[in-house]
């Protein structure tokens, strides 16, 4: 049975080829998505709870793959990340979103989404600095979301690149809180301007006792630290009530408006009603 076996492909060593060179090929079709204009951002608006006034929008990458169709960002990011692509991404990601929210007749702010990787690569300031002067977007109006695992690769590096962003005006939120490391030393120490709570605790709101309970809790901490919570994935009339009662002061979710290209919501950014 070994004589037989030498030299030929096992099924599973067969199985893993294709893995393999499946992989390499997402990873190579990533490299030059942004240059065939195969990438490109929808926009999820953040709204205020007690007057529902859209304040802002998410932006959210989607790439049309010519062969796959739509790759989701939770399968191509974490390759993005594992092979450097996310800083030629992420960059891309901001200059456009910049650029889109400088030509808003409203000042509506812009949220979106930074790795890790990004903000531990050198330059990551300079690069937000460069694009605001450039796009002439106002530093206020731009919010950099940042997960705490992104935190924690290098806390010290991590801190002193934040501080520089925030020196600008930029703004910066907690993404996913309540999910991974959530450290309340983390909420303290860094410059944080919003605590964004995870929708896998919103969406059980108003059936899971201890879903509520924890995002009571959160929102007694935004209160304490004086930070603003937004709740992510407000999907129904009864989540964004619990939330209401309980003075939570933004949300996101499909109830306002699910991620879509930014011209379907025109009658947000210039103010006036849909033609
Ligand atoms: P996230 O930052 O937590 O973004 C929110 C996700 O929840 C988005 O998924 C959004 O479409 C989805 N969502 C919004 N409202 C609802 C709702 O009411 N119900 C449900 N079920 N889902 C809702 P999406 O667009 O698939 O993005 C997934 C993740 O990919 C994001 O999670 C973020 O971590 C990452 N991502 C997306 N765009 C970027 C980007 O430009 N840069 C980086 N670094 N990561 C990104
Ligand atoms: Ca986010
Ligand atoms: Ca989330
Ligand atoms: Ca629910």
């Amino acid at each position: 049975a070994k004589q037989e076996g030498r030299g030929r492909l096992s099924f599973y060593e067969a199985r893993m080829g294709v893995q393999v060179r499946e992989r390499r090929q997402i990873e190579h079709d990533l490299r030059l998505a942004v240059e065939r204009g195969e990438m490109r951002v929808v926009y999820q608006p953040q709204n205020r709870i007690d007057t529902g006034e859209a304040v802002g929008f998410e932006a959210l990458l989607r790439w049309d793959h010519p062969l796959r169709g739509s790759v989701p960002p939770n399968h191509f990011i974490p390759i993005a990340e594992e092979t450097g692509t996310i800083l030629d991404l992420g960059e891309w990601v901001l200059r456009e979103t910049c650029r889109e929210a400088a030509s808003w007749d409203k000042p509506l702010r812009i949220a979106v989404n930074v790795s890790a990787v990004q903000l531990h690569a050198a330059g990551f300031a300079e690069l937000v600095h460069e694009v605001l002067f450039t796009t002439g977007l106002k530093p206020a109006r731009l919010e950099l979301e940042i997960t705490e695992t992104a935190l924690i690769r290098d806390l010290p590096r991590a801190l002193a690149t934040l501080r520089r962003v925030k020196a600008m005006g930029v703004r910066i939120a907690m993404d996913d809180f309540g999910t991974g490391y959530s450290s309340l030393s983390n909420l303290r120490a860094f410059p944080f301007d919003k605590i964004k709570i995870d929708s896998s605790f919103t969406r059980s709101v108003d059936t899971s006792e201890q879903a509520a309970t924890i995002v009571r809790t959160v929102l007694g901490l935004g209160r304490g630290l004086g930070l603003p919570v937004l709740a992510e994935g407000v999907e129904t009339t009864g989540e964004l009530a619990f939330l209401g009662e309980e003075a939570c002061q933004e949300a996101q979710g499909y109830l306002f408006g699910r991620p879509g290209p930014i011209d379907g919501f025109r009658h947000l950014t210039t103010g006036r009603p849909p033609a």
